[in-house]
Formats: structure tokens, sequence, C-alpha cells
């Protein structure tokens, strides 16, 4: 079971989940050779991946050309109604694709399956678009332990009912937009710099840790063994702010969690979610002086 950011940021988002046998992609922002190289280096093809999730129609989620790619290659969408009537005010020939059968809406708050054993809710979060999702996945994996995954970006803020559905994750992508000072102290117009901070927009480094604070108090098992740090701004964020932001969190010795941050164009590496007890105990032993 595998986890890879292919893009992450206001230039594109995607990534996909592999299970060994299938793939999953959350978000197709990206360009149709993006992911194809990914899949050659990989050693996997197109066939292997049996459907998308779309979290909102901002530009840096889904384009017309991945569209068209998953049209191509019989990748279904999965979406809320209010995506399908943005698309389709875009792109006329979305009901192509629809006709085709390859279209999937779901009900925020619903859980819905797509491979089985693949158990999807969709969680409605702030932000500045039409209806805009977070999801937790959960997947029932045969003989080995039931993984899940948490997935949120693209919120200006978050609250105590969203926290508690993202308790327990084996991973969460988590967004950690931007440095407060940065922002405040960019030279962007200050209607962007509002809209950005606002509570519609882009959650901060700091509330990014917040909401793990907010974890860490309900219990440490709360934590997700692994966290990817993704949404970065190129203009008001650096991976060292964003890390530097988790820095007296992580000191605490009561748990152990990997920690990955996501560049805007390479995503980041492959990331194993079998071998979680492994990168805890090889943390353990490096954290030894
Ligand atoms: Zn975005
Ligand atoms: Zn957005």
């Amino acid at each position: 079971m595998q986890f890879t950011m292919l893009a992450s940021g206001s230039k594109g988002n995607c990534s996909l989940i592999d299970d060994g046998q299938s793939s999953f992609l959350i978000d197709g922002g990206i360009s149709p050779r993006t992911l194809e190289t990914f899949l050659k280096i990989s050693g996997f093809t197109s066939k292997r991946i049996q459907g998308l999730v779309l979290t909102h129609t901002h530009g840096d989620h889904w384009n017309p050309r991945f569209l068209a790619y998953c049209a191509e290659k019989k990748i279904p969408w999965y979406l809320h109604k209010s995506h399908a009537r943005s698309i389709y005010n875009q792109i006329p020939d979305f009901k192509v694709f629809y006709d085709s059968g390859l279209v999937h809406f779901y009900t925020p708050h619903t859980i819905f399956e797509t491979i089985a054993g693949w158990q999807w809710l969709p969680l409605n979060i702030s932000h500045d678009s039409e209806e805009t999702f977070g999801f937790r996945l959960d997947i029932k994996n045969g003989n080995n332990p039931d993984i899940s995954i948490g997935y949120l970006a693209d919120l200006g803020v978050w609250d105590k009912d969203l926290a508690v559905k993202f308790a327990g994750l084996d991973l969460l992508a988590l967004e950690f937009n931007h440095d407060e000072k940065l922002q405040k102290e960019s030279k962007r117009p200050p209607f962007l710099i509002e809209r950005i901070m606002g509570d519609e927009g882009h959650l901060s480094n700091d509330q990014a840790v917040a909401f793990l604070e907010y974890l860490k108090n309900m219990g440490v098992d709360n934590l997700p063994k692994q966290l990817v740090q993704i949404h970065l701004s190129e203009q008001c964020n650096t991976p060292e702010h964003a890390r530097a932001s988790l820095k007296s969190f992580l000191e605490d010795a009561s748990f152990f969690m990997k920690v990955q941050t996501a560049h805007s164009k390479k995503g980041t590496s492959t990331i194993n979610l079998l071998q979680r007890n492994l990168f805890a105990f090889a943390e353990h032993i490096e954290d030894k002086p």
C-alpha cells in the first residue's frame, strides 16, 4: 500500500494511492505526461488506475487536458454535483464523459465505496470554491492490517467536528499553505492576502499545527503515523518554514510521527504505508545519541 504526491500547490495537485494491484487518484491538476512519467518509472500502466476522486474545481485540482486523458483511458471521476455543473459550464464536452458512464456523484458525509474495500468519506471544508471536500479513506486490506488515509487541503479553517474524523490515521496529507508572517509581509495586494488568510482561504502552518495539537490532546494514538505537508505556497512558504512550524510539536517524546514535505512540482517520493512500524522503529533508533 503506497501513497505518492505527484504535485502539490497552486500550480497543480494530484496524488496516487496504490494497493499493489489497483490505483486511485485524488485530483488531476497536472499534465497527463507527468502522470505517464510516474507510471513508467513505477512500472505501472494507466490500466491500473480505477478512478479519480475530485476535491473541488479550482484550476490547480483539475484541467481539461487531464479530463480528456481520463476520457481516453476510461478512468471514472467521483465528484459532487456542484463540481459537474462547474466543469460542464467550462467544457460542454463534459456531457460526453458523463454519457459514457464515467461520472459518479458522491454525497457529503456519506461513505462511498470505489474499489472493493476502499471506503471514502467526503467531508465539507471551508473554501471559496463551490462545495469543497476533504476525505478520509479507509481501506480494508484482506489479510493485511486495514489502512486509513486522510486528505485535507484548500481550507481556510478547521473545527473540532472535522478534526475528529481524521483521528488515528496511518497517513494524513494536510495543508501547510503559508507562513503567516511571510504572507502579511508579501508584496501581494491586500485583498489577496485577506482572501488567503480568511476563513475560506488556505490553512497556515500554525493552523495546521494546531489541528495536530488538537488530535494529540485527544490522546497520542489519534495522531497520524505519517504526515505529509501539502499545498505549500511558493511565495509565502518554504519547506523550511513548514518544517520549523512543527519543531516544538515534534519534540514531545511520547509519540513518533514521520513527516514529509511535498515539493510543488516534484511532490513526494512514494511512501510505503505497510512499513509504518519499521519507520517508527528506525526513527527511534536514529533519535538516540
Ligand atoms: Zn488548491
Ligand atoms: Zn482551491
